[in-house]
């Protein structure tokens, strides 16, 4: 097991800003205390080459995040201002996660990124708080590496329509969005497989239907790496994601992908994604609770 972090990954954003950045600060004091002593656990990633980002994202749109001469609008779509030091954080965030695919596959384990899942960035221009999309990156970085079949279970509350839009047409990737119908992004993109849920779904129908569909992508799909993005955003009281799912629902979400892919043997890397709450406790006990999930699942892995 393995857990990536680097003190950029708090980047310091203006006051009243709705994005939750003091939650990997917070991460990261959890796992110094659950792991204690074992400092073989963390990644601390440096920023990717801009070689590597090109396999996913365009030279004319990297050109802009390196020069910070994206437009106003591109910007306010993103949602945070540019600087050097947001640059830096996304390349070191993405980094991780690729990081994290390696020794995951090398090792035949389980990794989590304290940041990424930045699924709303595309190929040419970024979205939602994301400006390089990690799971693309790290899939299409697999693929160059020479896996075939990389499964992308995106369980944030909101559609990874820049990851399906960057793989739609790579044959070795399948990308499985389960998120609400109601939320951002309005104009969802075309995943391999999509779930959409109307506002007010509960644990029973949500974890219902990810209970058929995880052994049916298992079986079908016979993926060699899981890319897991375990956003926080699907429980009750998020401010953007308008489904209702009890904390206890949620760890019920990350026990269900973590059993089938220790169980199965597949590498599994998670990336934490949003969560949008004014009390960040919830969003904290969530986080938490899928990095305790993936502690206990993965020393099956071994068996
Ligand atoms: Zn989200």
């Amino acid at each position: 097991m393995k857990i990536a972090f680097h003190p950029s990954f708090i980047h310091p954003l203006p006051q009243n800003h709705r994005f939750p950045m003091e939650k990997y600060q917070k991460l990261k004091n959890f796992c110094d205390r659950i792991f204690e002593q074992n400092k073989d656990v963390w990644i601390t990633p440096n920023p990717m080459k801009e070689e590597w980002i090109k396999s996913t994202h365009s030279e004319q749109y990297i050109e802009k995040l390196q020069k910070g001469t994206l437009e106003k609008l591109e910007e306010r779509k993103i949602g945070f201002p540019w600087s050097a030091q947001l640059w830096e954080r996304e390349r070191r965030i993405v980094q991780g996660t690729w990081e994290l695919i390696q020794y995951a596959y090398e090792n035949q384990s389980f990794g989590v990124n304290i940041a990424g899942g930045t699924h709303h960035a595309f190929a040419d221009k970024g979205e939602g708080f994301c400006l390089l999309n990690d799971l693309a990156i790290g899939a299409n970085l697999g693929v160059l590496a020479g896996l075939t079949r990389i499964l992308i279970l995106d369980l944030d509350v909101h559609q990874g329509n820049g990851t399906a839009s960057i793989l739609r047409d790579n044959p070795h990737c399948f990308t499985f969005s389960m998120h609400a119908e109601k939320t951002y992004p309005l104009r969802k993109e075309k995943s391999d497989l999509d779930r959409a849920f109307a506002p007010g779904t509960k644990d029973d129908e949500y974890l219902q239907t990810l209970e058929e569909h995880l052994p049916l992508l298992m079986h079908e799909i016979k993926p060699e790496l899981i890319l897991y993005n375990a956003g926080a955003d699907i429980l009750e009281g998020d401010d953007v994601g308008t489904l209702q799912i009890t904390l206890e629902g949620c760890r019920k979400r990350d026990e269900l992908v973590y059993k089938n892919a220790a169980s199965n043997g597949i590498p599994t890397v998670t990336t934490m994604g949003g969560g949008y709450q004014k009390n960040l406790t919830p969003i904290l006990q969530a986080h938490e609770n899928t990095i305790l999930e993936a502690c206990k699942w993965e020393p099956l892995m071994k068996k």
